[in-house]
């Protein structure tokens, strides 16, 4: 059978789990392409227009999967918790329904699953026990699927914990590749974002790419291990409500606070809610530690050279404040 996987949402965190998944279980597995212009465009035109890109993004992927490539399933699973106590962005949680209410059409063609855990590792088999029907699996295949795709995740979890982007930890992994992360000592800028939007070429337009050629080392938050994370949020009286949006706070706790990183970039889609609270706790710290911030929102329209002014007059400043200090 063709599984589809959106190239999409958390394809950017959970790819190499799924893609191992199906794999193991003997099935075509066929991933969209990066971003591009028709993928978005058939996003916008099949979401309303008021929801956030990323999720007009991930119905692009979708449809092109299935008119374009013809897959007989494409795989929207609904994230509900990955960490005790917390649940994921709502649009997560209904995203099936959001598809197959959207799109009726395509919805026999939807594989689905709820995916709930107490910690970051997906791999519980029962997470995936309700697709055995239609993957022509049974409980132990299903077992041993998760036991192998755990295996390659884990591997790209240590690749980014040793700092190397996520896109170039699932290569690593996945082609068996080699990536040389070369630091500068020169200026270090954290990039706050969902792996949605940092690692979307087309929405982020390459902005870490744009960091290396100014020769500006960056961070991003799944270069940081959980207990760091949740350590610069455990002083909160109440945390976020969405695991990964808490993971971006306590990201950016850190950089601000951590004398090693010189400035904060906070990397937003348009049309996100959860995101309207972090940028205000941002601002609000970065004030208190006297760190530059800048938030950059994304959305379909943003152009390139606008986006190039902003990380070059950001990257300007912090170079001659920098420069200050050190005279
Ligand atoms: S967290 Fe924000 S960008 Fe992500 S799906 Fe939810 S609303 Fe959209």
């Amino acid at each position: 059978m063709k599984i589809g996987i959106p190239r999409a949402l958390l394809y950017h965190y959970y790819g190499v789990f799924w893609e191992e998944f199906f794999k193991e279980l003997g099935h075509e597995v066929i991933v969209s392409p990066h971003s591009n212009k028709e993928i978005v465009d058939t996003g916008i035109k099949s979401a309303v227009p008021e929801i956030c890109v990323p999720i007009k993004i991930f119905l692009g992927h979708l449809k092109y999967l299935i008119y374009e490539k013809n897959v007989d399933y494409a795989f929207v699973p609904r994230m509900i918790s990955i960490h005790k106590g917390e649940i994921f962005c709502p649009k997560f949680m209904g995203l099936p329904d959001l598809v197959k209410n959207g799109s009726p059409e395509i919805s026999d063609r939807i594989l689905t699953t709820y995916i709930e855990s107490k910690t970051e590792n997906i791999s519980n088999y029962k997470n995936y026990i309700s697709l055995s029907d239609k993957l022509n699996a049974n409980e132990e295949d299903i077992k041993r699927a998760s036991r192998k795709a755990n295996i390659k995740w884990l591997e790209f979890r240590r690749n980014t914990l040793r700092g190397i982007p996520a896109d170039k930890a699932a290569e690593m992994v996945k082609k068996n590749t080699v990536y040389k992360k070369n630091n500068s000592n020169n200026i270090k800028i954290a990039v706050v974002g969902y792996v949605y939007n940092v690692y979307d070429p087309f929405l982020s337009m390459d902005i870490l790419d744009k960091l290396h050629d100014l020769n500006v080392d960056y961070m991003t938050f799944e270069m940081l291990d959980n207990k760091t994370i949740f350590s610069q949020i455990s002083h909160l009286k109440k945390r976020l409500f969405w695991t990964f949006s808490n993971k971006l706070l306590g990201a950016g706790y850190y950089s601000l606070k951590n004398h090693n990183i010189d400035g904060l970039i906070h990397l937003t889609a348009f049309g996100c809610g959860p995101d309207s609270f972090l940028g205000k706790l941002f601002e609000i710290e970065s004030d208190i530690r006297q760190k530059p911030f800048m938030t950059i929102r994304i959305d379909e329209h943003t152009g390139e050279n606008h986006l190039q002014t902003r990380i070059e007059a950001f990257v300007d400043m912090l170079k001659r404040k920098k420069e200050k200090e050190s005279a």
